[in-house]
């Protein structure tokens, strides 16, 4: 080993005695995030139960956050570097050491240019926050490798919406629960965010009206006074026609749209003919209901529309959706006004100061031209095409989450090194994965935790199992070996995760460190928090106004107005979606399949199908079925319900069979992926048309 390599921080002794010690939840439903309260002796987890003190948790864990406590002393968690012994496919693997891992991973950096190594981070890798993510982004931009943001599986597409339009900010949960009068969770469940679920409680108590707009009755129809069912992808419709009934019926706020947005005339021109019986034929709602359901959030104001994240964008017009929507509060005068706005949404925050920016001094390395954009049709081209030779895998299971896992699988085929750092094997490592590197869990790792109001200390508990180590310590190690300068200018690790707080000042205008957030019982109210957003009516677009009109957009080939597509002809029957529920988190711990818990909630897939069209094809509820299209085909069992449209079927994501079906189609062209900064446009359409089958 160089003697110049860096002592290995993981391997710290293990505490003795009992010890309470307070960290969040490792999961990132962000911006919730829960709090825990561990109990620990001799390096054993001995209780977690939910941080009775945490502001914004309450005590509150779910049951992922509850089944988390089984990562340790888990037969299936690795504990040891592991490389390929057999085939790709074969799941055969041998124990190696650290050394020849890095060796192995150096020597085939070192044998290719930096621009056919790709860096791709899931969830996984975010477990502690932002101190491994950022890192893994330091590591790409001085390295000088392919990254790619990976909210363009998440998030990125409502937030392209709500970009173009300047509306990205949100006011906070606790603004809702204080002041809205009426509430629309349009597409949003609480299985992405179950810290809403209180704050609604209380709304409701106040007298607020709840409506729930989704494709399927969910665990928030539960809290709604009224539920509206709509047709997959038509939500666009939906909200040109409640801007028409609002424009019609003069129910919109002059001054407001005067004074604060841009294109209010062709936009006002555009919607003219979107009426309700136009949208009712799409959406499949009554005409008067829509009618009403616009006169309400225009008339019982403060109203709050409080998006889905992620799901209700899957589809090739993704965008259009949260475009459409959120324009409606401008119409109505709603921004920058306690109780209205756009609510808490997953991957969005409040105004307010977050972490500090500690990749400003690292310039990308990469050659623009030789860049590949965060844009799913462009990565998996590129991958088919051969123009990667490494790829990392950080706490990812990349074929439960990229559209079109077929063609994605066709590049992973081509690649010569994947290298997986996780804490169990998942569908993607068992078969592409030539090395595997064990990962250390959070309560092994220092970390933070940031919601829409606060930033959380996550304390180290334990020492690593087995020869476990955190990305912090892999990508330090692998920096010093390909000689990436700069790449790690802290003293150590705490002095890197100051580093991330110091955009925080304290009452005596110093910048916050980890000992000071300790002080604070490690809570902290991030400073400058806004619980409503836009009370300056300064938005984030060119002209700081909304933008009903983006000419932008317009330049790159979209429509610059708020729209609605229909969905090209179908060959299939059934239309596929999928989501999130309160008893899995996309893919994590191989599907849930490797903490016990997880695995009895989630025995296998299962399929949404409503009556009607289950007796059709004589599938009975619990009956194993087979679901497929012209791209492949996926085996699952059938859950009949009538919570679901007929003619729409619908699963929980994270399934790694389950994007067999999903087009890998761009949504907007590369051109168009970086109209909004941080947002960008990138995700493939995962549209999915399919007929389903009873399994003989
Ligand atoms: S809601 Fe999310 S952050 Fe909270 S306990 Fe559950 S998984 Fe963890």
């Amino acid at each position: 080993m160089p003697k110049n390599l860096l002592k290995h921080h993981d391997r710290e002794e293990p505490m003795t005695g009992k010890h309470q010690i307070t960290t969040m939840c490792p999961m990132n439903c962000l911006p919730t995030q829960c709090g825990m309260t561990v109990e620990v002796a001799e390096n054993t987890l001995l209780s977690l139960t939910g941080d009775q003190h945490n502001p914004d948790s309450q005590g509150f864990l779910c049951i992922r956050g509850r089944a988390t406590q089984e990562i340790f002393a888990n037969p299936k968690r690795l504990l040891y570097p592991l490389r390929r012994a057999g085939q790709r496919g074969e799941d055969r693997w041998e124990r190696c050491s650290w050394e020849e891992a890095y060796s192995l991973i150096v020597d085939a950096i070192q044998h290719t240019q930096p621009e056919r190594v790709g860096l791709w981070r899931g969830h996984g890798a975010g477990t502690t926050g932002p101190t491994g993510t950022m890192l893994v982004n330091r590591f790409g931009l001085l390295g000088g490798f392919q990254q790619w943001a990976s909210s363009i599986i998440c998030w990125a597409m409502g937030g392209y919406g709500l970009g173009l339009t300047g509306t990205l900010s949100t006011s906070t949960k606790e603004d809702m629960a204080a002041h809205s009068r009426t509430i629309l969770l349009w597409g949003a469940t609480l299985a992405s965010q179950p810290d809403l679920a209180p704050h609604l409680v209380a709304a409701r108590k106040r007298g607020a009206y709840v409506i729930h707009i989704d494709t399927r009755r969910t665990e928030a129809s539960r809290h709604a006074d009224e539920v509206f069912l709509i047709r997959p992808g038509t939500d666009a419709a939906l909200a040109l026609a409640i801007a028409q009934v609002i424009l019609t019926e003069k129910l919109y706020d002059q001054e407001f749209i005067e004074q604060y947005t841009l294109g209010f005339a062709p936009f006002a021109e555009h919607v003219q003919t979107c009426t309700p019986a136009w949208a009712a034929e799409i959406t499949g709602l009554e005409p008067d209901r829509i009618r009403a359901l616009a006169r309400l959030y225009a008339q019982q104001t403060p109203a709050v529309i409080v998006l889905g994240g992620s799901s209700m964008f899957k589809h090739q017009h993704g965008w259009e959706a949260s475009r459409a929507i959120s324009c409606l509060p401008a119409l109505t005068g709603q921004l920058g006004i306690a109780g209205g706005g756009m609510g808490q949404r997953h991957g969005a925050a409040p105004e307010g100061v977050g972490y500090a920016d500690v990749l400003a001094d690292a310039p990308a390395k990469i050659p623009a031209e030789a860049a590949i954009p965060s844009h799913m049709t462009s990565i998996t081209e590129a991958m088919s095409a051969g123009q990667l030779d490494v790829l990392f895998l950080f706490g990812t299971n990349m074929l439960s989450s990229f559209a079109d896992s077929n063609a994605l699988a066709r590049g992973l085929e081509r690649i010569n090194l994947i290298v997986s750092h996780d804490l169990f094997l998942n569908a993607t490592s068992r078969r592409y994965a030539d090395l595997l590197l064990p990962a250390t869990a959070w309560l092994e790792d220092l970390g933070l935790k940031q919601t829409a109001t606060h930033i959380y200390l996550m304390e180290r508990a334990l020492a690593p199992a087995g020869e476990c180590r955190s990305l912090v310590t892999i990508l330090r190690e692998l920096a010093q070996r390909l000689a990436i300068a700069h790449f790690f200018p802290w003293q150590d690790e705490e002095e890197y995760v100051s580093a991330l707080l110091a955009a925080q000042q304290t009452a005596t205008g110093e910048a916050l460190t980890v000992a000071e957030l300790r002080r604070h019982g490690g809570y902290w109210q991030k400073n400058g928090l806004s619980h409503i957003a836009y009370q300056n009516h300064l938005f984030a677009t060119p002209s700081q106004k909304v933008e009903l009109w983006r000419e932008r957009a317009h330049q790159a080939g979209l429509s610059p107005l708020p729209s609605y597509t229909p969905p090209a002809t179908a060959d299939y029957p059934l239309r596929f979606c999928q989501g999130r529920t309160l008893t899995a988190f996309h893919a994590f711990f191989d599907e849930g399949q490797a903490l016990p818990t997880l695995a009895r909630a989630n025995p296998g897939p299962q399929l949404w199908i409503h009556p009607q069209d289950a007796q059709k094809r004589q599938i009975a509820s619990d009956a194993p079925i087979v679901i497929a299209n012209q791209r492949g085909q996926f085996e699952a069992r059938a859950h009949v319900t009538s919570d679901i449209l007929p003619g729409v079927v619908w699963m929980r994501d994270g399934w790694s069979g389950l994007n067999r079906v999903t087009s890998g189609a761009p949504i907007v062209s590369p051109a168009a992926n970086n109209l909004v900064p941080g947002a960008p446009g990138g995700q493939a359409a995962y549209d999915a048309w399919v007929e389903v089958r009873a399994l003989a």
